[in-house]
């Protein structure tokens, strides 16, 4: 829902203010969680600390020679938002000196058509089904089992391990219990919300939990409240982190909310839009191009630490817009957000690396964001032991032109269990859109709209494409989580069975 806007004192995109910065308490920025102490514990803590000592001195032997890693990601921005996807509306000068310092993905794609499970798959690198990863988790920080599962490790924490200072700004969505804080998954440096969305203005624990959205910001564990806009807050935080350790490799996982609801952005970038009829697409519009300032600000600061040319960047969304809800568009692809049209997984998807990657071309071959982890694992030196298996591949040969084979023999999605899914291999797509609907073939090369449904006409084709799917589902687990929606409500029925009745 559109809703008033609130002016902040931020006048011009690109000139966001200088990063001001409330002190944080404790020491520095190590996450700071409450612990017991006794006798043992300090006998722990001094063993801890000897091991902590050889293996930073184990690090600072084997510093790594990798380059850093930054991972933007945009919330619920549409295929079609982008000046470099064919948006005419809304200038995005950032996103688009990406693609022309990178490679532009035009069949690139997320694990899932929403928020939560297409995280848990990037950050970890594996189809977040074969782990029950499958639902939009409740932010709920009282329950211990709603979050990415332990079991799983993420690529933050493997790029610690390889001594990459790592830093997650922005949203989370893995889980608001203390297990699932980003500081106990592999990030050195945390600031950001832990639910699936915020307010980009108000802090206000009177209000509703709404899934976190009025909860103080989380710095490192501790709650800050919100002074200005927050995408323009997280983009000043991503700086700060990139400054702090320009000296040494690292890996920012830069995660806005926008544009993501609620509509709201400050007055001056409303006003700036103020040709556009449609409320909500004029609201996203500012919503984009604060984002966009951000993402300058960002290479702004790798350029001016001489940093750019040997960093790889990547930029995309978690999945398709929402346009009913926000205003985007996914032009020209069919469906939205949640669905498992191209509409609802096809996204925005640039990868820039000028020191090795060519500039300003298009790659069209299909890729997914679980390339994007182990691209990133990859260039790092990270190897993966056997036996964590993950699902994607390393990118930079496909987009460097060594290599013309496809990336993938075929890209699997899957959600609820299997109440719709798809399958694509080649310019054939096989998606099964709900339970009612009988598996639809496609060739989105000749079709990217997905009107023509040719299973009849080539049953072989689908045949095939079903086996493959069929494969690769075998491995999955069921969905280990309620949605949100029957989350929240289950446990207040719960707490509602725990009243006393009625007299
Ligand atoms: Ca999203």
């Amino acid at each position: 829902m559109h809703r008033p806007a609130r002016p902040t004192k931020t006048n011009q995109r690109n000139d966001i203010p200088a990063p001001t910065f409330r002190p944080a308490r404790g020491k520095g920025n190590r996450p700071r969680f409450p612990r017991r102490r006794n006798s043992l514990g300090i006998v722990a803590t001094v063993l801890l600390s000897l091991a902590t000592a050889g293996r930073a001195l184990a690090e600072e032997t084997s510093r790594p020679e990798g380059p850093n890693v930054v991972i933007i990601l945009a919330d619920d921005m549409g295929y079609g938002d982008a000046g470099c996807y064919g948006c005419t509306d809304i200038p995005t000068p950032n996103i688009d000196s990406l693609a022309a310092t990178g490679v532009r993905c035009t069949d690139g794609y997320v694990t899932h058509p929403f928020c939560s499970p297409t995280r848990a798959g990037l950050l970890t690198g594996r189809y977040q089904q074969r782990f029950g990863h499958e639902t939009n988790i409740p932010f709920d920080p009282q329950n211990p089992h709603v979050g990415l599962p332990r079991s799983e490790t993420t690529i933050a924490r493997r790029l610690q391990r390889a001594g990459y200072a790592t830093g997650a700004v922005g949203k989370w969505h893995l889980g608001a219990a203390h297990w699932f804080h980003p500081n106990r998954r592999g990030f050195d440096f945390f600031y950001g919300f832990l639910g699936g969305g915020h307010d980009y203005f108000l802090v206000d624990m009177r209000k509703p939990m709404h899934e976190g959205y009025f909860h103080p910001l989380d710095h490192n564990g501790q709650p800050e409240t919100i002074e200005g806009y927050l995408t323009d807050i997280l983009s000043q935080q991503a700086a700060r982190f990139i400054d702090e350790n320009r000296n040494r490799p690292f890996f920012l996982y830069l995660a806005y909310n926008a544009p993501h609801t609620p509509l709201e952005a400050p007055q001056e970038l409303l006003d700036r839009f103020a040709h556009i009829a449609d409320r909500k697409r004029r609201a996203y519009a500012a919503m984009m191009t604060a984002m966009d300032a951000g993402i300058g600000l960002v290479l702004d600061r790798l350029r001016a630490h001489h940093l750019r040319q040997n960093t790889l960047v990547f930029f995309l969304s978690d999945n398709g817009g929402p346009t009913p809800h926000n205003g985007s568009s996914n032009r020209p692809l069919r469906g939205i957000k949640g669905q498992m049209w191209e509409g609802g997984i096809r996204v925005p998807f640039i990868v820039s690396w000028p020191a090795v990657l060519p500039q300003g071309v298009e790659y069209r071959k299909p890729v997914h964001s679980l390339d994007v982890s182990r691209t990133a694992l990859a260039v790092a030196g990270v190897a993966v032991p056997n036996g964590e298996k993950l699902h994607g591949v390393n990118l930079i040969p496909y987009l460097a032109g060594k290599t013309a084979d496809p990336p993938h023999e075929a890209l699997f999605w899957r959600t609820g269990g299997g109440v719709a899914w798809a399958v694509r291999s080649g310019p054939y797509k096989l998606v099964q859109p709900d339970q009612q609907t009988p598996p639809a073939l496609y060739d989105l090369e000749a079709d990217i709209g997905e009107t023509h449904d040719l299973a009849d006409e080539m049953p072989e084709r689908a045949k095939a494409l079903r086996a493959l799917y069929d494969r690769w589902n075998r491995e999955n687990l069921p969905p280990r989580f309620l949605g949100f929606r029957p989350y929240h409500q289950k446990k207040a029925e719960f707490y509602e069975s725990l009243l006393p009745a009625p007299q």
